[in-house]
């Protein structure tokens, strides 16, 4: 059965169909890499990974591309009040972001094109644009003429007529209230500093949304499946997306628009410009576990708020701690009689899990699956043992589960293996009596929650939960 998503730009739910196939191109706005990303933008990465894996579940091929905001106002801003060269600033965010996504067990996406790698591209774009009569210049700036696009309005559920045709407007992020011709392209002014290309267009940089469009049509086509972020991105950076992707292609963009709700803090948006964020960084220092993150953002449906608090967290970490129980509790199980309980068991909690997922990722019933199953089966344990075969199909169920879950096995497995090359480097660095070193490895390691411990036939590792 093919699975149903909700939709943003029908706002009903649909059932799934790729256009190629089995292939599915999905498109997901990534960090504007101004600052660390914080874990409200963490919910919209987890939920965007839950997808992916759970397309692959169901057997799609899945080509996710997610782009770098490496050029915007803010990281212009930003960089020059810290008075270090634009990619020197987002160089260190980027480095941090791919840490922290590998972390909290976020697959890889495919393709991580850099909006400053992709100029050429945009400035394409906008001359189609100026060609077909979308866009026009005015002081420098090249700007999107939204009254030549009747369908303006469209994702965000509002009618053009009833815009007040605000003025022109500069800045990459607005408030509906002024939507308006916005900019594609921006003239250099003084406040760019250094920052600027010199091209067909002038001397200037690309406006946010035109980034995201080039890099989306370039690697997935000029119509695909999916395309995913935040609630805060369907107006203006979506419905924009759409216009100038739409004005200079003249065909569909996107079939399925998919947004995430916010994660909260005290009922109001994490946000950085409200300073209210927590980074994963944050949290680690002080000792929670980043899968236990993970559990926490994917644990309540991606449309519904999330607010977060520290007893949240502790939930999270008991929850982790149950299923990875289990899986040793299964693992070491005594051996017993062959049980049609463990299969029966096995096939509920599948069609469950699945039904949830199918759903809209409707995750509450998926994880009651799971927990049922842990329930059931561990009292099978107690009272009779496993048989070979039944071991193997439960343990062959629980990887399947994890393989969308993501917070039983695969984590462990990409850590055990930086970890001990990690425990290796500390012990070449002890035998030259680098000690400094040494140390430094094992304060790296402790910040992440890992800890070492020396011992009579060698060094070993545990994970604080
Ligand atoms: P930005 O780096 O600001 O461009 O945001 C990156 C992604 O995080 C976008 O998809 C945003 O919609 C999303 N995002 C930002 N804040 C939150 C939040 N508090 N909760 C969930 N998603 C968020
Ligand atoms: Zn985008």
């Amino acid at each position: 059965m093919a699975p149903k998503f909700f939709n943003t730009l029908t706002r009903t739910l649909e059932e799934f169909k790729p256009i190629n196939g089995n292939s599915v191109g999905m498109y997901t706005c990534g960090p504007t890499v101004y600052g660390p990303a914080h874990i409200g933008n963490f919910r919209a990465y987890v939920f965007e990974d839950i997808l992916r894996r759970y397309l692959k579940y169901k057997g799609y091929s899945v080509k996710q591309v997610m782009n770098l905001t490496d050029i915007d106002d803010k990281t212009i801003r930003d960089s020059q009040a810290a008075g270090i060269s634009l990619d020197e600033h987002t160089k260190k965010f980027k480095d941090q972001f791919f840490k922290d996504i590998d972390r909290l067990n976020i697959e890889r996406a495919e393709l991580y094109p850099e909006a400053t790698k992709h100029i050429p591209e945009m400035v394409i774009l906008v001359q189609k644009l100026l060609d077909n009569g979308h866009a026009y210049y005015s002081g420098g700036s090249f700007y999107f003429k939204i009254s030549t696009f009747p369908k303006y309005g469209a994702l965000f559920h509002m009618d053009i007529e009833s815009l007040k045709a605000g003025a022109r407007i500069d800045n990459d992020e607005y408030e509906k209230e002024t939507a308006s011709d916005f900019a594609i392209w921006k003239g250099w002014s003084e406040r760019d500093g250094d920052v600027y290309w010199e091209t067909e267009l002038g001397k200037g940089r690309p406006g946010w949304h035109i980034e995201c469009s080039a890099m989306s049509m370039k690697y997935l086509g000029e119509h695909f499946d999916i395309h995913t972020g935040g609630v805060d991105n369907i107006f203006p950076h979506h419905e924009n997306e759409i216009a100038q992707s739409e004005g200079a292609t003249g065909k569909k963009f996107v079939n399925y628009w998919l947004h995430n709700a916010h994660l909260l803090v005290e009922n109001r948006k994490m946000a950085r410009r409200d300073n209210n964020f927590y980074t994963l960084e944050d949290l680690v220092k002080m000792g929670h576990n980043p899968v236990a993150v993970r559990y926490l953002l994917l644990s309540t449906h991606y449309r519904q708020q999330l607010n977060f608090t520290f007893e949240g967290l502790e939930g999270a970490k008991n929850a982790i701690t149950r299923l990875r129980d289990f899986k040793l509790n299964v693992e070491s199980a005594k051996i017993g009689p062959e049980s049609s309980a463990v299969k029966d068991s096995i096939e509920k909690a599948v069609t469950e899990f699945e039904a949830g997922l199918d759903d809209d990722l409707n995750i509450s019933p998926t994880l009651a699956s799971v927990f049922d199953f842990v329930r059931e089966i561990n009292a099978i344990v107690a009272e009779q043992g496993l048989s070979e075969s039944n071991k193997k199909k439960v343990i062959d169920t629980l990887k399947r589960f994890d393989s969308v879950l993501g917070v039983i096995y695969a984590t462990e497995d990409q850590i055990d293996e930086r970890v001990e090359k990690l425990i290796n480097e500390r012990i070449a660095a002890k035998k030259i009596r680098d000690f400094k070193k040494a140390d430094q490895i094992r304060a790296d390691l402790l910040s992440e929650g890992i800890i070492l411990e020396d011992t009579a036939t060698g060094t070993v590792w545990k994970r604080k939960l």
